[in-house]
């Protein structure tokens, strides 16, 4: 059974990022925070967890007001890392495990914590400001993440209690994964700082130090705050801190605290705490292996549930389908169908079932019908058109077995 091992709270701030890359861990200005981190290196050295579930806020690098989740989680196999504007850091990709980010939606999906699902955006410094101080990249990363975006951008914002609830929902679901994965929460964010309005710069370090205490000893008071309290005691921007909350949910109430390293130079005070789980023996909590909400679905003849995993493994073939919307992804098929097949990245099989119009064969091998719908309309077939197809009858056989078949 995967088990939680312990919990890390650490602060996010892009200039740790500058900083790491122009290597200047050993600057006096900058050396009290990175020594600060080398007890958080040398710990997660000492466990060596397989997974980090990170929970992080995009700083609308790979999301914007366009669409902005209140709660979003990674299920892809791997992660890029955003270019916030400077160009891209020189950190590898991040490998993602996405067998296990499957479970985790699927479980806190079926406890009413309705989380987005994304693949295919890259991480920004919510993850990659500290992620380099906690583990080796050199030649890797020595295991995988599973990144949940929350949204402390635009309000309203989840609540603090939300978050600490979330992070319980979170502790359930790992321990009802059946495979043997040590894994570590991390919270990122804060500590205090502000930094837009004619407060910018405010801190308050006497703040600060209770809020350390009370992650520790008493999470709930600070679950009870509310976002005013946040940014009326550490500033605006410190409001993000209620992601510490969802990782402090995910820890039991038996945990120590092995390190802390609290370092204030310009805005933002940068922290790092680590906790570790006193009994990190795996819970027999009944295992769940498939959504219970689709349990039985394989008795339903003729019927494919499109999930987490079908909407991974076939994302390229959905977006061959998807693109389809713009006018120039129109004419590039209707001009050579085999090079935009290739150009997409398609399999030879994929090809064929694109070849061949097959729509059932195509939805057996992870289209979504809804992208379907708009391959069928640039081949100039109809939706009752490709119903008929899927059910391997003729038009007119299946307009024979509809109320009104005069209406097509
Ligand atoms: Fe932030």
């Amino acid at each position: 059974m995967a088990r939680i091992i312990g919990g890390i709270g650490s602060s996010h701030v892009p200039t740790i990022g500058v900083a790491y890359d122009k290597n200047r861990q050993d600057f006096p200005a900058w050396a009290p925070l990175f020594k600060g981190f080398e007890p958080a290196f040398n710990w997660l050295q000492e466990k060596k967890p397989d997974v980090l579930v990170f929970f992080y806020n995009d700083h609308l690098n790979a999301f914007f007001y366009d669409l902005y989740p209140t709660f979003a989680i990674g299920v892809a196999p791997s992660y890029g890392v955003a270019d916030e504007g400077a160009g891209l850091r020189p950190l590898p990709a991040l490998p993602g495990h996405p067998e296990f980010a499957r479970h985790i939606a699927e479980s806190m999906i079926n406890e009413e914590f309705d989380l987005s699902v994304f693949q295919d955006r890259p991480l920004d410094h919510g993850v990659f400001s500290p992620l380099p101080l906690l583990w080796p990249h050199k030649d890797g990363w020595p295991g995988a993440v599973v990144p949940i975006q929350v949204n402390v951008v635009q309000y309203p914002l989840p609540t603090a209690m939300r978050c600490f609830r979330l992070g319980q929902a979170l502790r359930r679901a790992i321990e009802s994964y059946p495979e043997d994965l040590k894994v570590v929460v991390v919270g990122t964010g804060g500590l205090s700082h502000q930094i837009h309005g004619e407060r910018t710069g405010y801190n308050d370090t006497d703040w600060d130090m209770r809020f350390i205490d009370l992650i520790e000893k008493d999470p709930m008071v600070l679950a009870e705050m509310k976002h005013v309290d946040y940014i009326r005691l550490g500033g605006a921007e410190s409001v993000e801190v209620i992601m510490w909350l969802a990782m402090r949910g995910a820890l039991s109430n038996d945990i120590k605290k092995v390190h802390q390293n609290y370092y204030l130079a310009t805005t933002t005070a940068m922290t790092v705490l680590v906790f570790e789980e006193n009994d990190q023996t795996a819970k027999n909590n009944a295992i769940v292996s498939q959504n219970p909400q689709l349990t039985g679905i394989e008795d339903i003849a003729g019927t494919y549930a499109f999930d987490i995993k079908t909407g991974t493994e076939s994302i390229r073939l959905n977006r061959f389908f998807w693109n389809m919307k713009t006018p120039a992804s129109r004419a590039e098929f209707e001009q050579d169908e085999a090079a935009a097949c290739r150009k997409a990245g398609l399999t030879e099989e994929e090809t064929a079932l694109v070849r061949d119009r097959n729509w059932l064969g195509l939805i057996k091998h992870g289209a979504n019908f809804f992208v379907l719908e708009k391959f069928a309309r640039l081949v100039g077939q109809t939706n009752l058109e490709v119903y008929a197809s899927m059910r391997g009858e003729t038009f007119d056989e299946f307009l024979a077995t509809r109320q009104v078949p005069e209406a097509r």
